[in-house]
């Protein structure tokens, strides 16, 4: 039975991308080594560094002042590197989720933090409006898409402050407007390349103007000066991340990758709002995520629950479609990697399941 991977993350890659990867495990660009095998310094790995950042520049258009790094740790770590280097006296969050909850806890460790709106009363199923952000903050800090819970803002704030973003899982997705951005994080395993690299974009004359002392791996600075060759980088989710974004690029860049997911959204989300079993848990259609689809059971049509994970998983191949437990219900992952054929297969098994009750 044919597979549909709608994972959360680690998630889908396009074959090509693991394919190549694969190859250059075995034999790096026909030297007779394995990329696994050989120094980060050696003459054949700058230039996987090199290509990977002059695309995410060509592809995000990022503008001059900025510089793209990769790191390990995660998005993870960056919830603490961002207040590190950038708070200097107070911090704005935007709560739209754990993750964005997650950022702001550790802000705490370093100054004032503002959350400026939440929408934890309604266990995030909204974006929340209407809020203003004190001026007089260092940063905003919003989280661009929620996985867990299907909301996204998909356009760049206009603030008369700076932001920073946590664009874990719609990096790459979207154009952005890199320019209102101090910094613009995201781990890679949603949406650029296997679980081990973090991509970080900062803003270069932002750096330096926390009031403090810095470990040296935790502070920027270190690796936009040695062009993310300070220490060893994860060389492996580094090289798949160069694939993906050759991949991103031959497909018509960002724009490209923003009208597929509107298209792939368009045909799921169509679908829960006729479908006389589900319902969508985000019903602002504005806050609707375009990468992590999330949907329930009608309260009527409950108990069936089970019954439709067990026939979509098991009988129809569709990995991965379980909610993550805090929303429950199904999440249908439609990264860029994500097919049309893979949400119409979805889609089908909606329809199934539905003549079937
Ligand atoms: C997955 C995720 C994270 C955590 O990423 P790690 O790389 O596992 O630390 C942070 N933010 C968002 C929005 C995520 O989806």
């Amino acid at each position: 039975m044919k597979q549909y991977n709608f994972n959360a993350g680690p998630s889908i890659l396009p074959r090509e991308v693991i394919e190549n990867t694969a190859k250059q495990i075995l034999d790096f660009n026909g030297i007779g080594l394995s990329l696994v095998e050989i120094s980060h310094r050696a003459k054949y790995f700058q230039p996987v560094v090199d290509e990977a950042e002059a695309l995410m520049k060509e592809l995000l258009q990022i503008p001059d002042g900025y510089k793209t790094i990769f790191l390990g740790g995660g998005a993870s770590l960056e919830f603490c590197m961002i207040p590190y280097n950038f708070l200097i006296k107070k911090a704005a969050y935007l709560n739209t989720g754990v993750w964005a909850k997650k950022a702001m806890k550790e802000a705490t460790l370093f100054g004032d933090v503002v959350e400026v709106a939440s929408s934890a009363e309604d266990n995030y199923t909204y974006i929340p409006k209407g809020w203003k952000c004190p001026e007089d903050v260092d940063y905003l800090h919003i989280t661009t898409n929620n996985t867990i819970y299907g909301t996204e803002i998909r356009e760049d704030f206009t603030l008369p402050v700076r932001m920073i973003a946590d664009m874990s899982s719609d990096f790459l997705s979207r154009p952005v407007d890199v320019s209102k951005y101090d910094a613009i994080y995201a781990g890679a395993q949603k949406n650029l390349s296997m679980a081990g690299v973090t991509v970080v974009i900062v803003k270069e004359d932002a750096l330096g103007k926390a009031p403090r002392e810095i470990p040296t791996m935790l502070d920027y600075r270190t690796h936009t000066k040695n062009g993310s060759m300070f220490n060893t980088p994860p060389v492996v989710p580094l090289y798949c991340a160069l694939e993906n974004l050759r991949w991103i690029k031959s497909q018509g860049g960002v724009e490209e990758m923003s009208k597929r997911a509107e298209q792939r959204a368009e045909i799921v989300y169509g679908e829960i709002d006729r479908n006389k079993l589900f319902r969508g848990t985000v019903t602002c259609a504005e806050d609707r995520s375009l990468m992590n689809i999330c949907f329930v059971m009608k309260d009527e049509y409950k108990e069936l629950e089970q019954e439709f994970l067990d026939f979509a998983i098991k009988e129809r191949g569709m990995v991965g479609i379980k909610g993550h437990r805090s929303v429950g219900g199904f999440r249908a992952s439609c990264y860029n990697a994500q097919t049309i054929e893979g949400v119409n297969a979805l889609v089908a098994c909606m329809k199934e399941f539905e003549s079937k009750h």
